[in-house]
Parts: structure tokens; sequence; C-alpha cells
């Protein structure tokens, strides 16, 4: 889509304009041409063995089309990436869960700073447009200020939201609002969670508690736990995400700020390495500034 475009506008000019330079300085496929390749893509944050490995790949099936000019050079490393994307897991990526009947429980996790409020508060106001009934949880108590923050967007969005006072229990948090949730007949309820990954087993127990209180209510809540990452933070993105798989069943992915980022390699990374489908990405600070990911125009997109 449009918008999808014009906010990678500026990760394009990064990873994008790095790969178009790449090509319009190609005369060859030799063996400088991937150099350049490995280096572009070591660059961009796709990981230095994917690179690596990407490199090698591609030096084959270069090779076995025998493709020979820029165009055609060009179309086997754009068909690669979105190969690499589809093969990784191949549910339908962007899809979110919802409940067959009853609330749909999403729980949002991810570090302090990555934009977690931010994409509750774009998604909120997505599914309210849609014609559904929102709630909000304001279940992470322990950031300052979080719990306000999430009240302004429910306020915006003009949903509902459950909230307690600073260092409440997050777990009373989400046994109110889920109770509200299956009483009023909300259709989708998003429970925005404290991420501490400096303690891991803390983190651990707490979301366990959260998903207890949960099944109780619900018996196939959550239906998704989506991790928010901030796409400026490149490989340090990638390892918060395998803390957070080591620590929850996380179903997906939100990568915040791909519109300020050098290193939208970190698309195929997680893809690659984590298995996990990247389901929305945000583009912005504004309300519809968050777009349903989708790898064949991200990687079309590059290459413009
Ligand atoms: P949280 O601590 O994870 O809840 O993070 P916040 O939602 O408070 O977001 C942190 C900062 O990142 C805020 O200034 C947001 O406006 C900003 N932010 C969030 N998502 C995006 C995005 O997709 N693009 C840009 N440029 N900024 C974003």
């Amino acid at each position: 889509s449009n918008k999808f475009e014009k906010g990678l506008s500026k990760s394009r000019s990064t990873f994008g304009e790095k790969l178009n330079r790449l090509f319009a300085n190609f005369r060859s496929v030799d063996e400088d041409f991937f150099d350049d390749l490995e280096d572009t893509l070591i660059e961009s944050d796709v990981g230095f063995d994917m690179a690596v490995n990407l490199t090698d790949q591609l030096r084959e099936e270069v090779k076995l089309q025998n493709a020979k000019n820029r165009e055609d050079v060009q179309n086997v490393i754009i068909q690669k990436m979105i190969d690499i994307y589809d093969q990784a897991g191949n549910d339908e990526s962007t899809k979110i869960n919802m409940a067959e009947n009853g609330p749909t429980v999403i729980l949002f996790v991810g570090v302090n700073g990555v934009g977690k409020t931010t994409t509750i508060g774009k998604m909120a106001d997505k599914y309210k447009k849609d014609g559904k009934k929102v709630l909000l949880a304001a279940a992470d108590t322990f950031r300052a200020g979080a719990i306000e923050q999430l009240d302004e967007w429910a306020k915006r969005d003009q949903v509902d939201i459950v909230k307690k006072p600073e260092k409440s229990d997050p777990s009373a948090v989400v046994y109110e609002a889920v109770h509200k949730a299956k009483e009023e007949d909300y259709d989708v309820l998003f429970v925005d969670t404290a991420g501490r990954l400096q303690n891991k087993v803390n983190l651990m127990n707490e979301l366990s508690k959260m998903k207890k209180v949960l099944t109780r209510e619900i018996p196939e809540a959550p239906h998704e736990v989506l991790l928010v990452l901030d796409a400026t933070t490149g490989q340090n993105a990638l390892n918060q995400a395998k803390l957070f798989k080591e620590t929850t069943d996380v179903t997906g992915i939100i990568l915040t700020k791909l519109d300020g980022t050098a290193k939208g390699g970190i698309v195929l990374a997680i893809r690659n390495e984590l298995h996990l489908p990247v389901k929305y990405v945000g583009l912005g600070e504004k309300v519809s500034d968050l777009s349903k990911f989708d790898a064949n125009d991200y990687v079309y997109g590059l290459f413009k």
C-alpha cells in the first residue's frame, strides 16, 4: 500500500538505498559484486551469519538461473528474500487469531520504550473503526506513566479501559478486565504488560500468573501474545526477542519505528532466526502509522 511505502521511505533510503546503490554500480556478477552484497546485508542488520548464508545462496541461485544482467540478478535476490520470509513459517503471517465467540484477548509484551503503548493505541483505533467493541487493560503497573499514557490513548480512541493505581498487581488488573470483557460483551481485550527483561524469572512468573487468570475465564486466552520490538535497535531487538521467546509463547511480532531505521534488514533476521511472523509494522508516531506487514510489498518496496 501507499502508506506502507511512504512510511518505509526512510528505511528504504538506507537498506533500500544501499541495495539500489549496489545495483546502480552493477557491472557483472563477479566476486566483487557478492562481496559488496554481503557488506550491504551486514550493515543492514540481517545478522552476520545470515548475511553470509544469504550471499552463498544467492551466488548459487544466480549461477543456477544463469542470471547475468542487472535486472535478472536483482530479481533473483528479490525472490530469495521473499522465499526466506515465506519458508520460515507458512502461516498467513499478518492474521490476528480471533476468538470464535466471546472476547479475543491479546497480550502485548516488550521492553520499555519500544512503542508498546503507542502500538496498543493504534491497534485499538483500528479495531474500533472496524466496528469492534474494544477494552484496554493497563497491566503495566510498574513503569511510571504507563497507566496514564494508556488512559490517554483510551480517551483519544474513545474506547474503555480498566486501570488500577500504580504498583497494583498486574494480574488483578487482568482479572477485572477479563471479567468486564466477558460480562459486557467486548470483542477484543488488549492487555498492556510490563516488560522487565532484566529479571527473566520475574517476568516469566508474572506472565504465567496473568495467563492463569485469563484461562480461568476464557480457556483459549490469550489468543495472541504480540512482542513489540523497536527496529532501530537492530540486533538488540533480536536478542530481546530470543529472551521473550524463552519466557513466553510469543505468537507474533510488531516491529515499530521502521520509519526511522537504517536497519530494515531486521525483518528478515526475525523471520529467519526466530520463525515468528511480523504481523504489523509501526511507521510513525501518529495513530494511523500502523500497517499490516506484507513480505512482498516490503521486499519490492526496498528495490523501488
Ligand atoms: P513503551 O514504553 O514501549 O510503551 O513505548 P511508547 O509507546 O511510550 O513509545 C516510545 C516512543 O516511541 C514514543 O515517543 C512514541 O511516540 C515512539 N514510537 C512508537 N512507535 C513508533 C513508530 O512506529 N515510529 C516512530 N517514529 N516512533 C514511534
